[in-house]
């Protein structure tokens, strides 16, 4: 699999069955008619739920 995470730094080994977690940033996103600035990474499952709060949808069940 390979990759690092763009949280911990840490390689992507793909010990979590929901990793690798791919995440998009896109700046300004209300305004239609500004200069968007994008960014892409992947990440941690377990990483990324520490620094985003995670919706229903993403949360496996029985995890919380
Ligand atoms: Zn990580």
């Amino acid at each position: 699999m390979g990759g690092k995470c763009c949280i911990c730094g840490e390689v992507i080994d793909g010990s979590h069955k929901l990793d690798p977690c791919y995440i998009e940033i896109v700046t300004n996103a209300w305004d239609d008619d500004a200069d968007r600035l994008q960014q892409s990474s992947v990440g941690h499952y377990d990483c990324i739920k520490k620094v985003i709060k995670l919706t229903r949808y993403l949360i496996p069940k029985g995890e919380g």
